[in-house]
């Protein structure tokens, strides 16, 4: 919800203060004549303990708080709908201050926490076997809103006694709606707030982004940041790939893993080869053959997804015994490979199926009477 009932209004725009960096933070408060370190407590406020308005703020001056609410908005994420699956996923679709909904999905392990975080509403790449595809893209998350499904995520796990506060998430995925870099701007800024000590300061180590391609971006990413990278690969040839993600006709196949080969690698890294297993279509004995073709030479890892049902999108899953015999025939081939647990299911919160308008999770779909969601774009 916006305090300040929404984004600018007629003159100059308000900023958010969810989505302004560290820095901007220290200029906004040096100007309002107050000492350093109040900047630092107002970081923290925002994003490690995730304050969803400034009267939380107790120990900021009460004239400092009425100065940043006359200048700035802060917007905070709405929890519309949380839905919990019975493997302990808890997908949450969330309302922005202006009515879209983004969703964040929830996996605990023994040894993890881990968020899956959206980057856009919806996605503007059109792989034919993704939910997230077919909506087109409404707009790019801000960076205060993809911080935002942390701080939020974080909040209702301590309530639900998931962990200890203020962050009981340990790692993050950028495999929620979206293509992260095609919002690269706003995703650097983000990640740059939850990797900050006065905010959740999630370790590198712990943050994967994962992308269907944008080579010159990939670039971009691994000077600028030491996250992990997953690509979304999904096919073997130009021709297959084509078919199903549009992106490959603009950075084929040979781009990309030359883009991989250059990728900056720390000590012990390997980047994630994401494949969607799609049944008849991308599963059989020479597509494993030649995924571990290309992959080699490569530090990878294949994270092998069994396609998750999206109705209408004219695919189906593999049957099991291809997903072991693929899986076989990269192991033979020394690739490192594991097939990926289909965790949330049952509430449409696995790979490839988080659409959150008009989709399962939809309020406005769920809520009696209320109108038939429309499109998107
Ligand atoms: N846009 C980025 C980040 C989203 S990650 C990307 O594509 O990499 C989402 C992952 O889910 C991708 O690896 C994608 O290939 C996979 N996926 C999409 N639709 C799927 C489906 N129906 N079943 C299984 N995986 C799917
Ligand atoms: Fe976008 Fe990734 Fe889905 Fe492709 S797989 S449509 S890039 S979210």
């Amino acid at each position: 919800m916006s305090e300040a009932g929404g984004q600018g209004g007629a003159g100059a725009a308000r900023p958010d203060l969810r989505s302004l960096a560290k820095a901007e933070l220290q200029a906004l408060v040096a100007a309002l004549g107050e000492k350093p370190f109040r900047a630092r407590q107002l970081q923290r406020w925002l994003h490690l303990r995730g304050a969803a308005s400034l009267d939380e703020m107790t120990d900021l001056p009460r004239g400092l708080r009425e100065a940043l609410r006359e200048r700035a908005d802060l917007t905070t994420l709405e929890r519309a709908v949380e839905q919990r699956s019975s493997d302990g996923t808890i997908k949450w679709t969330w309302r922005t201050h202006d009515g879209k909904l983004v969703e964040s999905v929830y996996m605990p392990e023994t040894d993890r926490k881990t968020l899956c975080v959206s980057s856009q509403v919806g996605c503007a790449i059109g792989c034919t076997f993704c939910m997230t595809g077919t909506m087109g893209l409404a707009r790019h998350l801000t960076p205060g809103e993809i911080a935002d499904q942390v701080h939020r995520a974080n909040r209702r796990l301590i309530e639900l006694g998931e962990g200890e506060g203020p962050r009981p998430l340990t790692n993050l995925v950028f495999m929620g709606m979206g293509e992260p870099l095609h919002n690269y701007e706003h995703l650097k800024a983000a990640l740059d707030l939850l990797l900050d000590e006065d905010g959740p300061n999630f370790s590198h180590r712990h943050v994967t982004v994962s992308t269907s391609g944008l080579v010159p971006v990939m670039r971009r990413l691994g000077e600028e940041t030491q996250v992990k990278l997953a690509v979304s690969l999904n096919a073997t040839t130009d021709a297959q790939r084509d078919a199903l993600m549009p992106i490959n006709r603009r950075w084929p196949i040979g781009e990309l893993l030359a883009a991989c080969r250059a990728f900056p690698m720390k000590q012990g890294r390997r980047i994630t080869f994401e494949y969607v297993l799609l049944g008849g279509v991308n599963d059989t004995d020479e597509d494993a053959e030649r995924l571990a073709r290309l992959v080699k030479g490569l530090p990878a890892k294949v994270n092998l997804i069994p396609y998750n049902d999206n109705p209408g999108l004219g695919f189906k899953a593999p049957a099991p015994s291809r997903v072991e015999a693929f899986h076989a025939r990269l192991i033979a081939r020394q690739v490192t490979a594991v097939v990926r647990k289909n965790r949330g299911r049952d509430i449409a919160a696995a790979c490839g199926q988080l659409a959150a308008e008009g989709g399962p999770g939809d309020p406005r779909r769920a809520a009696p009477g209320a109108p038939a969601p429309g499109g998107l774009t």
